[in-house]
């Protein structure tokens, strides 16, 4: 089911989601309403608080690893994902936030990580890469901590968006 995306400056985006205890009928259908909300808006990935639920749940678009734009989309989804960073050297993407309207902006973070979570069955699943995939893995666990991309742009790009906002609201 298409669910309302949360928008900033909206509070919800800056809280904490709890961990997943058991994958029931519940994180399915949350999992299955991501999904939709995602394929409908469309993106690379998204996260169980932007459409309001607090809980450890991303999809993340795994077929950004091949870096080829052609690449048919592959959705799946990670319960309780932990990042780890492989290679602390910064690299910069351009990033957008389904979240965060009309705004795209260069983010510096770490170039390769891996992400471990779980998939729907309850398997451990763990995924590996570098660049704009990076980024995405990064950017999707980051809202589970209440952290958006716009939290590592610099403070005067952020308060000319926070004023533009503002304005238009
Ligand atoms: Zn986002």
């Amino acid at each position: 089911m298409l669910r309302p995306v949360v928008q900033y400056p909206n509070p919800l985006l800056a809280k904490k989601s709890e961990p997943v205890a058991e994958i029931n009928d519940e994180i399915r259908a949350l999992a299955q309403d991501m999904l939709d909300t995602l394929k409908t808006v469309g993106g690379v990935g998204i996260a169980a608080p932007q459409i309001g639920v607090l809980k450890r749940v991303v999809i993340i678009d795994v077929s950004l690893e091949k870096d080829d734009p052609e690449a048919p989309q592959d959705f799946r989804v990670f319960i309780n994902p932990v990042v780890t960073v492989i290679d602390p050297k910064l690299s910069e993407e351009n990033e957008g936030c389904l979240s965060v309207p009309e705004l795209r902006s260069k983010v510096k973070r770490p170039r390769r990580v891996a992400l471990e979570g779980l998939d729907l069955d309850g398997n451990t699943v763990r995924i590996e890469g570098e660049g704009y995939f990076s980024a995405c893995m990064q950017h999707e666990t980051d809202h589970l901590d209440g952290k958006l991309f716009i939290d590592h742009i610099s403070y005067l790009k952020r308060s000319m968006y926070d004023k533009k906002m503002k304005k238009a609201r």
